[in-house]
């Protein structure tokens, strides 16, 4: 059988030192929870002057989730992805991404997993807590959504199911090989608007810690999520700032992204991350691989 041709590693955009930064790496559209086409979106990336665009679509495949791209369309997704890069290749570099869930037992961001539409990079994310009897606990659904299933599958308590993301996420980080960790705390998405567990605890700062540790030593890129920011539920990006100084101090390297939906918000909130934060700006903040 002949081997697969090799890719070279995924290199992020490495923007000058002290720029904002023009590129975006997390972008849904219509093939799965996005509101617009992938080319309507490297038309706005072009009109911002962006000098990289990459999809980043909802998978999970075998599984079929609603609002994650259809398993059997994959192939389709990958060749318009694919189709675009070439059309559009002397305005602006075009990426071909997805990102990946981890739900235990029935799927995870392996390379192996998506071999088939080849692509440049995977973003590895964890949106459902799965639980010992497998019953999922949407993360980042609905407020109701989320209480219901705490209630239901963790007997009320926060804390267990905060555990539990935490845990499911180190596992996903240090078991798979992909490109950039997703929102790795997606679980404060509601925390303000409807706030259900005290983000200065120490038993969610052991949780928070123990994950920077886990991440440092995987080696991953750490996105600032701005996704949240854009559709009005926090004023901050993910991960958090002292999460975010737990793991510039042990050296991670974290890329912007706006987890964008629509070809409008690709740049939601950079003008903020990539000056207001002295370790967001230039080549530090990318880092080099
Ligand atoms: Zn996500
Ligand atoms: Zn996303």
């Amino acid at each position: 059988m002949q081997k697969s041709q090799e890719k070279p590693a995924f290199k992020p955009f490495v923007p000058h030192q002290d720029t904002l930064i023009r590129a975006n790496y997390h972008t849904h559209t219509t093939w799965c929870d996005g509101a617009d086409s992938a080319e309507a979106v490297i038309m706005s990336a072009i009109a911002k002057g962006y000098e990289a665009i990459g999809f980043s679509s909802h998978v999970a495949f075998p599984d079929t989730i609603p609002g994650m791209l259809d398993p059997r369309k994959g192939l389709e997704y990958a060749a318009e992805i694919r189709h675009l890069q070439a059309r559009y290749a002397d305005r602006i570099k075009v990426f071909l991404g997805l990102e990946a869930d981890y739900i235990p037992g029935v799927t995870a961001p392996e390379s192996s997993r998506y071999s088939a539409l080849n692509p440049d990079y995977m973003i590895g994310a964890v949106h459902y807590v799965v639980t010992d009897d497998g019953s999922r606990v949407p993360v980042d659904n609905t407020p109701r959504m989320l209480m219901d299933g705490i209630a239901a599958h963790f007997r009320g308590s926060v804390e267990a199911y905060i555990r539990a993301y935490y845990r499911q996420l180190r596992e996903m980080v240090s078991r798979y090989a992909f490109d950039i960790v997703a929102h790795l705390d997606l679980i404060r998405k509601f925390n303000v608007r409807n706030p259900y567990f005290d983000e200065t605890a120490p038993w969610y700062c052991d949780e928070v810690a123990h994950t920077a540790d886990v991440v440092a030593a995987s080696g991953k890129i750490v996105e600032v999520n701005t996704g949240a920011i854009s559709r009005g539920w926090l004023d901050d990006a993910y991960p958090s700032r002292p999460f975010r100084d737990l793991l510039r101090e042990r050296g991670v390297r974290f890329i912007l992204s706006a987890d964008s939906h629509a070809a409008a918000t690709i740049d939601c909130a950079y003008e903020r991350f990539s000056t207001a934060e002295h370790f967001l700006t230039g080549v530090e903040w990318l880092g080099t691989r």
